[in-house]
This record gives structure tokens, C-alpha cells and sequence, in this order.
């Protein structure tokens, strides 16, 4: 389309690949020239500031820029499944999602599609009021390119996965994730502050950290929880999850094959409470979803309150 935003020498993630995608080049993540859904709809398996009564309004965008090899979602975020969409098609499904009364739109892995989603939001915003934007994320950004693209994130949903640049080599292919999830969930702080919420719990503004709980590897989480102690404060909001379910290359490989144990699940959430964390959510350990699912369960809201 003519009048879509064009993306040359790419840099919208840390990996700044530079693939020439308005050309006609795939980037390292394969994501070209048009915007590639896998679908939309309301959807409640958020946190309940997130999906409220009338849920999120989802759009599960087609590839990632890492490759996590437990990925729930690798059928559109490794394999590419999906539909590609001009603005003005993804003008549509914003306003299918608010027409449905959904709370928010929230954004599923928008990052190699930034331009065309601020584009996107400039057209609605001419002919109607705006719903606040979740930016749902694993937390491999790069601040710069969120500053740019700031007006996307009312609310930022963002992952801390690893404390260790080669566990995150291993196992979602990049040894630069910890500094820039790192840095970016400093940039969404500083930005947005602590979770503010309506006279109904629904979040407006602010800042929730996830924190997958990895199969052998709790330490991870617990170094990521004292990283936030120490830099942030515990006023910070946390999602510790207990989900996670071995998928695609995780399938019998190893420890990655199994789920969570409540030792190690028990581990992390203690450490939150030792640290001070109030604000935030547990998992029940039996709620692991399918693998097309993205969060699987719907997370507790009054039992499992961290704390
Ligand atoms: S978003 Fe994709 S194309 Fe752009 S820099 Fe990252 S990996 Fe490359």
C-alpha cells in the first residue's frame, strides 16, 4: 500500500538487523512489509487490571524478535501464521475491539510492526476517542524506539525472563536480552510510574512486570526480583507466573521439559514477599494453557495476591 509507513534498514528491536523490509527483505525476525496478524478478539486470561469485565481487546501479532524454544505461540510467532493487514485493515480491528467493549487494546508482540500501528492509532484518533494501549512485550525493546513510539504504551505489560545473558542465549536467542529488558522496563517506569487504576480496578497508566518462573532455573527470577528491589522499588507491580508448559523445541528436551515445581515456584514468591513486594499477582501451579494460548489461565486476583 502507498500509504503505508515504509521500514528500511530496520532497528525497531535491539537485534537493529537493518534489513530493508519496504524492499522486499525479510528482517531477522522475518517480518516484512505488511502488518501480519494471527487474530483479535476479547480476551481474559490477563491480569485483572488488563482484562477487567469486558476483557482486552488482543491483537496477537505474527512474529517475534526472539525465539524462545518453549514458546506457546510458536505457530504464529516462529511459523509466521497469520493474515497481513494494510492500516487501514488494522484500523478495523481497533475498532471491532472498542465496538465489542473491550477495555483496552493490547498489543501482543507489536514490536517489528510499530510504525504501522502509530499509524494506525493517528487515523482512529481523527474520528474517534482513543482506548488506552497495552504494550504487551517480552521486554527485548529498545528505549530509544519506545520513546519514539510512546504513545502506544498507556500501560506496559513487559517481561523480565533472565538474569543471565547466557540462559537467555540458550534458550531464546539472544545474549543481549537482559541489558535491554532491563533498560526498557527502567524506560517504562520512568515513564508511566507505578499502576494506576479506575473507580472499576481497570488500569489507565503504569507498569507490570512479568516474571516467568523457568523450570530448573528459579534463580533467574529471584536475581530479577532483588534487580528490581535495588533499582526500582517494590511499589512495582508483579506478575509471577507459574504457567509455563513445555512447547515446541522444549518438548522433551531436558528440563525444559517439564513444568514447574511448587518448590520452585515457592522459591520466587517467597523472595517477592522477603523483598516487599505488595502489588501484584501469583498463579495457581495446575493452570498451564494450550499451546495456542497465551497466558492459559486466568491469573488469581484476590487469593494470589503477592505479599
Ligand atoms: S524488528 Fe525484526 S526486522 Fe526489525 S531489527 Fe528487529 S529482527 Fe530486524
Amino acid at each position: 500500500m502507498s500509504d503505508d509507513p515504509t521500514i528500511s534498514s530496520c532497528a525497531l528491536c535491539p537485534r537493529r538487523c537493518g534489513a530493508d523490509r519496504s524492499g522486499g527483505v525479510l528482517g531477522w525476525c522475518r517480518a516484512g512489509a505488511r502488518t501480519r496478524i494471527f487474530r483479535w478478539g476479547p480476551h481474559f486470561g490477563e491480569e485483572p487490571p488488563i482484562s477487567g469485565t469486558r476483557g482486552a481487546g488482543t491483537i496477537f501479532f505474527s512474529r517475534c524478535t526472539l525465539r524462545c524454544l518453549y514458546c506457546q505461540n510458536w505457530r504464529w510467532s516462529q511459523q509466521g501464521e497469520g493474515e497481513e493487514f494494510d492500516v487501514d485493515g488494522l484500523v478495523g480491528i481497533m475498532r471491532s475491539l472498542a465496538e465489542a467493549g473491550c477495555h483496552n487494546w493490547d498489543l501482543v508482540s507489536p514490536t517489528p510492526w510499530l510504525p504501522f500501528i502509530a499509524e494506525a492509532r493517528r487515523r482512529y484518533a481523527k474520528v474517534d476517542n482513543l482506548l488506552p494501549f497495552v504494550y504487551n512485550s517480552s521486554g527485548f525493546e529498545s528505549p530509544e524506539v519506545l520513546a519514539k513510539y510512546a504513545e502506544l504504551a498507556d500501560v506496559a505489560l513487559t517481561d523480565l525472563r533472565y538474569s543471565t545473558p547466557a540462559l537467555a542465549l540458550a534458550a531464546s536467542g539472544s545474549a543481549e536480552y537482559v541489558e535491554a529488558a532491563r533498560a526498557s522496563l527502567l524506560w517504562f517506569c520512568a515513564r508511566l510510574g507505578p499502576l494506576e487504576t479506575d473507580d472499576d480496578g481497570i488500569a489507565r497508566r503504569g507498569v507490570i512486570c512479568r516474571l516467568l518462573v523457568l523450570p530448573g532455573h528459579p534463580e533467574e527470577a529471584i536475581a530479577n526480583l532483588r534487580w528490581m528491589a535495588d533499582n526500582i522499588g517494590p511499589e512495582l507491580s508483579v506478575s509471577i507466573m507459574s504457567q509455563y508448559t513445555p512447547a515446541w523445541r522444549a518438548v522433551g528436551n531436558g528440563e525444559w521439559g517439564r513444568k514447574v515445581t511448587r518448590e520452585e515456584y515457592a522459591m520466587v514468591t517467597d523472595e517477592a514477599e522477603r523483598l516487599g513486594f505488595e502489588a501484584g499477582w501469583t498463579q495457581p501451579l495446575d493452570t498451564a494453557g494450550d499451546d495456542d494460548s497465551l497466558l492459559g489461565s486466568e491469573m488469581s486476583a484476590g487469593e494470589g495476591r503477592v505479599g
